[in-house]
C-alpha cells in the first residue's frame, strides 16, 4: 500500500452544488440579494498595493468594527474564513478532553466531520419528535463540550434563550458553542448570556444575512480568555487567515445597518410567503426562523421509499432549474 498506510482518511462534508447560469438556488442558504453597496465601494477603493503585504494580523479593523457593533471589547472577538473555519478551530481548541462532545442528532452535518478529522469523541443527542431540542437530554451526561445551532439547520427551528441558557448552566465545566449562522433572520441571540457564562461562545457568519458567502467571513464572540485560547491555536496553525479584501468588505458590510435591515425584511417576508404557498400545495412546513425552509410531503408513490421520493423531487426540481437539498 506504500504511503497510503499513513494517510489520514476521512469522510468529507458534502457541500451543496454550485451550478453556473440562471437557476433558482435554494440549496446552500445564500442570500438572493447582493451585499451592501458599501462593500463594492470598499473593494473598488482598495489600494491594490495593499495586496503586496500580508493582511492585518488578527484582522484588526474588522474585529474593531464588530466589537463596536455588538458592544463588546475587541479581545472578545475572533474572525476567520467563514464560520466553518472558526468552528473547525473551536473544535480543535475547546474539545481536547476524552469525554464525548454532544450535539443534536439532526443538525449542521459538518460537526461530526470535524470531530472525526480531529479524533474527537462525540455523541449525538436525539431531538424530540417535532424536531425541537430537549434541554434535559443535555443534562447529567459526562461530556467534553456541546455544540448547538440556533436556529438549527436543516430544520430552521429556533429555540428560546431559556432553553439555551438551561443547557449552558447545566454544563458549567465544558465549552458550549452556539452556532448562530441564521439568528439575524429572527431570534434572540445568546450574546446577552456571555456576561453570566464564561463557558459560552457565540458563532456568527456574514455568509447569510450579509450576502457575503463568497468572501468567507465568520466570527466568534466570547469571553476574553476563550478568545485568547482560540487565538493561540489559530497562531499555531495559520497566522494569516482572512485576506485584505475580505477584511475591508466585512467592515463595510457592518457599517451599513440600513441596507442590512432592509435586506433582512425582504428575506423574512419571502420566507413567510413561501411557507404559506408550500402549505397550500400540501407540504408540511416547519416553522423556519432562518432563510430556508424544511419541508416534507406525503406524495410517496407505491413501492417508492422516502429517500427515493426525495431524490425524485430533487431531480424534478433540478430539471426546472431549481436547486434544493
Ligand atoms: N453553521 C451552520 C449552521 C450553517 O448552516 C453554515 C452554512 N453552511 C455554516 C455554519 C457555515 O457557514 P460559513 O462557513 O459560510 O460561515
Amino acid at each position: 500500500m506504500g504511503y497510503e498506510n499513513n494517510v489520514r482518511r476521512v469522510t468529507p462534508y458534502t457541500p451543496g452544488e454550485q451550478p453556473n447560469g440562471k437557476v433558482i438556488k435554494l440549496n446552500t442558504n445564500e442570500s438572493p440579494y447582493p451585499p451592501s453597496p458599501l462593500v463594492e465601494k470598499a473593494l473598488i477603493d482598495m489600494d491594490s498595493g495593499l495586496l503586496r503585504k500580508y493582511p492585518e494580523l488578527g484582522s484588526g479593523s474588522l474585529i474593531s468594527a464588530l466589537a463596536g457593533y455588538y458592544g463588546v471589547d475587541e479581545d472578545q472577538v475572533f474572525a476567520g474564513v467563514g464560520s466553518d473555519d472558526v468552528l473547525s478551530l473551536c473544535f480543535l481548541t475547546f474539545f481536547n478532553g476524552s469525554a464525548p462532545v454532544l450535539f443534536p442528532e439532526i443538525t449542521y452535518s459538518f460537526y461530526d466531520v470535524w470531530a472525526d478529522v480531529y479524533g474527537i469523541p462525540y455523541r449525538t443527542v436525539p431531538l424530540r419528535e417535532d424536531f425541537t431540542l430537549d434541554p434535559e437530554a443535555f443534562k447529567g451526561k459526562e461530556n467534553g463540550g456541546i455544540v448547538i445551532a440556533n436556529p438549527n439547520a436543516p430544520t430552521g427551528l429556533l429555540e428560546g434563550l431559556d432553553v439555551i441558557e438551561d443547557i449552558i448552566s447545566s454544563n458549567p465545566d465544558v465549552m458550549v458553542i452556539v452556532d448562530e449562522a441564521y439568528i439575524d433572520f429572527g431570534g434572540e441571540s445568546a450574546l446577552s448570556l456571555l456576561k453570566d457564562h464564561e463557558n459560552l461562545l457565540v458563532l456568527r457568519t456574514m455568509s447569510k444575512s450579509r450576502s457575503l458567502a463568497g468572501m468567507r467571513i465568520g466570527y466568534a464572540i466570547g469571553n476574553k480568555k476563550a478568545i485568547k485560547f482560540l487565538n493561540d491555536v489559530k497562531y499555531a496553525v495559520n497566522s494569516y487567515t482572512l485576506n485584505t479584501p475580505s477584511i475591508l468588505a466585512g467592515k463595510a458590510a457592518i457599517e451599513d445597518e440600513a441596507y442590512f435591515r432592509d435586506t433582512l425584511n425582504k428575506i423574512v417576508n419571502t420566507r413567510e410567503r413561501t411557507k404559506k404557498e408550500l402549505k397550500s400545495l400540501g407540504f408540511e412546513v416547519l416553522d423556519s426562523m432562518t432563510n430556508f425552509v424544511f419541508v416534507s410531503h406525503d406524495g410517496v408513490l407505491e413501492g417508492e421509499t422516502a429517500s427515493e421520493f426525495a431524490l425524485r423531487v430533487y431531480e424534478t426540481l433540478k430539471e426546472k432549474g431549481i436547486f434544493v437539498r
